[in-house]
Formats: structure tokens, C-alpha cells, sequence
């Protein structure tokens, strides 16, 4: 019967749900019909994959063909379907015989000369076929990219011919990869930032309890230079972490080796919704899912449109990001720790002694009203940072901590949160805050009449509690104390100033 039927995959966001490419041939006038939803990328396979056909020495049959993508109701793109189309047409013309086909996944896009071209989103396509045991045959380029995947029966192929001549023969030799190594952010050091201890101290304290930051200074303190060396401090990823991570680089770019180090991504307050959200018109993830496990810094946090903003709050909560539109809807990965730097009003100076501010208390106001509200209670630390006269930068002579010798300690605070509670102190629920940050009664009133005398909100509450459970853990406390949540406050002053003006 000429018929058959050959396994792939198409990709919805980080899945990868399973295609089964039916190819019918009967005899009548020479055509060639795809059907079952498939987009103009595929339709166009028809012509690549009859060129692939003929330029490596086989026949493109002169009946009718009819193949159909099934499950007929996904919407399915890319090229990615053409390999698996020429062996399905192959099979059904009985040109070729592969044994055990249905325990074969065939991925790759073909170029007109029979040769295989790397696609997009091989890692979920990978392990989707993992855990069904089945045998992954792919481009040579994309099974670097998919050996990291562990357990796979995965293959890899340069051209038609040759994987047509090795499968029948059952001679095709799995694909030996290298185990890749997680690499250290290359985005600098901490020893390199001078001055700022105050500022670095925050920073530390975020990434112990993986609580959000924001850094208020004037132009050219060292907000940006702090923020890209964050990434140095975190822990390195996990293993199903670093999985993550390739994974949604497999989903935009084809064949390239995975970067196993942790993200960190600082779009321009120009970048579209799109861009940083992730969607259009084909679904792909924005820079809040690019920088999941990872940071997402957002540099000139009031000029960034508030619609972006306001897109975050989601993410922020969830650790996830949904996007739907008419055709599709997908949801993204999208934990990442969220990092801020804004100037304290439009020109820049107020906080600067040596430089004279020139904004009316009006445009200040107006200037910071753009982050009020849902965001600014998402930032855990608030940092006020000076500005740094040069002279300070040449002759400074304090001993300085590498990322390394301050990593080592925030590892070790991560480490006593997930043994405590199993989840980092920022996330904390309002039920856990009164298991793990219980005070003693005199630390407890301390707090209550700090609480009042600097007029601190009762949002502020529960920020202040986690900010200072993690202090403890930094200082290897069981208990709270006083002069955490003296530290833990300081790191909210910022609220008072947003919300009641200078
Ligand atoms: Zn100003």
C-alpha cells in the first residue's frame, strides 16, 4: 500500500508536541497537496523537498500525493517538517525500506541540494522525544546542540543521501557530544567596582535572599557597572536549570552551541512591548523569558513605557509570562531576579553635592509618579547611591572582595533558606513569614515604633521582615534582631520619597 507514516515534532512555545507526517500516493495527475493546518513555510517545503529529492539521486514520484500533518488543529511553521516529508515520500514510493520506523523522530530542514540545515527549538524537541524513548534523528548541527539532553537516542545527519544509505543498512552510529561545562557571566567582576560599599552590600543581600533591587543615583555612580556584575555573585545553575536555559535560546536560534552561564539581559527602555514581553506575530520569548534563571535589568526605569511595566507585574509574581493571541497561546518561562537603576529626578544631580539640580519639585514628582504603585512594591531593596568624585576612584585604597569571596557566602544563605523553608525569602507567603521570621518581644516593639515614627506603610511590613530574615541568614542568625531590621529599613527609605514627595 503506498502509504506511510513518519514521526516529527512542532514547537508551541517550550513544548513539543508530537506530528505524524502521512504521505498517500495514487495514481492520477502529478500533484503534490499538504494539508492539516500547515503555514506558508511548509507549504513551501513542497519545492524544497522535491529538489532535495532529485539532486541526491532519488525520484520524485509522478502520482498524486496527498500528505497530511496530524493532529490537523496545530498550527505548524518552519521548515522543520521537510526531512521527515522526503522520508515519508521516500517510504510511500518504495524507493526506500527503514526498519523500525516507528521508533524513528525525523527533524530538519532540507536545502535543495539534499543537504540538512539546523532549526529552531531542537532542545524541547529533544527531550519531548527523550521521554518517549524513541530515536532522534536530526541536522549534525542541531545534535550538538540536543546532546546535552541526557539519555536520548540522538543521531546526526549532513545530507539525505547519506542518512537514507545509513539507515537501511542499519549502519547510522549515534552522535557522541561533549558534555558542555557551565561557564562563569563574563560581564566583569565586583573587585572592579570602587567605592560603593553601601550599594554592593544591597546587592549582596538581594542575591542571598533573591529579592529585587532598585538603584537610585546620579549619572555616572556606578549603577549600570554594579548591575551587570550581579549576575557574578548568583549561585552557578543547577543542572535542570542550565536545561532551562538552553532551551529557550534553542527556541530563537538554530545550531548553536548552548551558553550554560546564568543570563543577564538589559534591554533599551526603547525596545517594544513585544520585544520584552515576548509574542508577535509568530509567537517568539521575549527578554523577561530570555533572562529566566537569570537577571532582567532595566536601566532608566522611568522612561520605559508603563505599559512594560505594568507587563511585569505578572512575571513577577508567577515566574511565568502568558501570551495570547488570535492564533496562539503560550505560556513562557519568565523567573528572573529583577534589577533597576534610575537617576533621583529628570537631570540627574539632585542627590549630586558638587552639581547643581535643576528640576522644579513638580517635574521630580512627575518623574518618579512614572514607577509608583504596583512596581515599586515589587522592589524589595531600595539603594541611594552618591555620586563619586574621581579623585576618590584614583586614591582609593580599601581592600576588595572578588565575586567569588562574596558568591561563597550567598550560596550559603540560599543554601539555609532551602533547608529552612524550601524556597528563597523573597518569596516567602504571609503564613511562612510568621513561621521563619518570629522576633523576640522587645524586637518586635523596636520595630513597630520604627515602623510609626518613619511613617512606613503596611505594604512596607512583610518587605521589611523578609529583607531582614535574609540579613539574618547572611549573619548566620537563627533569630531576627535588632540590627537586622535596622539594616532591612534602610533599604526601604525610598518608599517614603515616592510617596510623599521630596
Ligand atoms: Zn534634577
Amino acid at each position: 500500500m503506498a502509504v506511510s507514516v513518519v514521526r516529527t515534532r512542532a514547537n508551541m512555545g517550550l513544548e513539543a508536541p508530537l506530528v505524524t507526517i502521512e504521505t498517500h500516493l495514487t495514481n492520477g495527475v502529478p500533484h503534490l497537496t499538504i494539508v492539516g493546518l500547515p503555514e506558508v513555510a511548509v507549504k513551501e517545503s513542497k519545492d524544497r523537498v522535491r529538489s532535495a529529492l532529485l539532486n541526491s539521486g532519488f525520484e520524485f514520484p509522478l502520482k498524486r500525493i496527498t500528505i497530511n500533518l496530524a493532529p490537523a488543529d496545530l498550527p505548524k511553521e518552519g521548515a522543520q517538517f521537510d526531512l521527515a516529508i522526503a522520508i515519508s515520500i521516500l517510504v510511500a514510493s518504495q524507493q526506500i525500506n527503514i526498519p523500525h520506523l516507528s521508533t524513528k523522530e525525523f527533524i530538519g530542514e532540507l536545502a535543495l541540494t539534499g543537504e540538512l540545515r539546523p532549526v529552531r527549538g531542537i532542545l524541547p524537541m529533544a527531550l519531548a522525544c527523550q521521554r518517549e524513548s524513541r530515536r532522534l534523528i536530526v541536522p549534525m548541527d542541531n545534535a550538538k546542540e540536543a546532546c546535552i539532553v541526557q539519555n536520548l537516542a540522538l543521531y546526526g545527519a549532513h545530507d539525505l543521501l547519506s542518512l537514507v544509505q545509513a539507515l537501511q543498512t542499519n549502519e547510522l552510529m549515534p552522535y557522541q557530544g561533549q558534555a558542555l561545562e557551565w561557564t562563569q557571566n563574563s560581564n566583569g567582576d565586583f573587585s572592579e567596582v570602587k567605592g560603593q560599599h553601601f550599594a554592593k552590600r544591597a546587592l549582596e543581600i538581594a542575591a542571598a535572599g533573591a529579592h529585587s533591587a532598585l538603584l537610585v543615583g546620579p549619572p555616572g555612580c556606578g549603577k549600570s557597572m554594579l548591575a551587570s556584575r550581579f549576575a557574578s555573585i548568583l549561585p552557578p545553575l543547577s543542572q535542570p536549570e542550565q536545561l532551562e536555559v538552553a532551551m529557550i535560546s534553542s527556541i530563537l536560534r538554530a545550531g548553536r552551541t548552548p551558553q550554560l552561564s546564568r543570563p543577564f539581559r538589559s534591554p533599551h527602555h526603547n525596545a517594544s512591548h513585544v520585544a520584552i514581553v515576548g509574542g508577535g506575530a509568530k509567537a517568539k520569548p521575549g527578554e523577561i523569558t530570555l533572562a529566566h534563571h537569570g537577571v532582567l535589568f532595566l536601566d532608566e526605569l522611568p522612561e520605559f513605557d508603563r505599559r512594560v511595566l505594568e507587563s511585569l507585574r505578572e512575571p513577577l509574581e508567577t515566574g511565568q509570562v502568558h501570551i495570547a493571541r488570535a492564533n496562539y497561546s503560550h505560556a513562557y518561562p519568565a523567573k528572573f531576579q529583577f534589577l533597576a537603576a534610575m537617576n533621583p529626578c529628570p537631570c540627574g544631580y539632585l542627590s549630586d553635592a558638587t552639581r547643581q539640580c535643576r528640576c522644579t519639585p513638580d517635574q521630580i514628582q512627575r518623574y518618579r509618579n512614572k514607577i509608583s504603585g504596583p512596581i515599586l512594591d515589587r522592589i524589595d531593596v531600595q539603594v541611594d547611591l552618591p555620586a563619586i568624585s574621581p579623585s576618590i576612584l584614583k586614591t582609593s585604597t580599601d581592600t576588595i572582595e572578588s565575586s567569588e569571596s562574596v558568591q561563597k557566602r550567598v550560596i550559603a544563605a540560599r543554601d539555609t533558606q532551602f533547608a529552612r523553608q524550601n524556597c528563597y525569602n523573597s518569596s516567602l507567603s504571609t503564613t511562612q513569614i510568621d513561621q521563619v521570621c518570629s522576633i523576640q518581644p522587645t524586637t518586635q516593639s523596636f520595630f513597630e515604633k520604627a515602623m510609626t515614627t518613619l511613617k512606613l506603610s503596611a505594604r512596607s511590613y512583610h518587605r521589611i521582615l523578609k529583607l531582614a530574615r535574609t540579613i539574618a541568614d547572611l549573619d548566620r542568625q537563627a533569630e531576627i534582631e535588632i540590627n537586622h531590621l535596622q539594616e532591612a529599613i534602610g533599604y526601604r527609605q525610598l518608599d517614603r520619597l515616592f510617596s510623599k514627595g521630596i
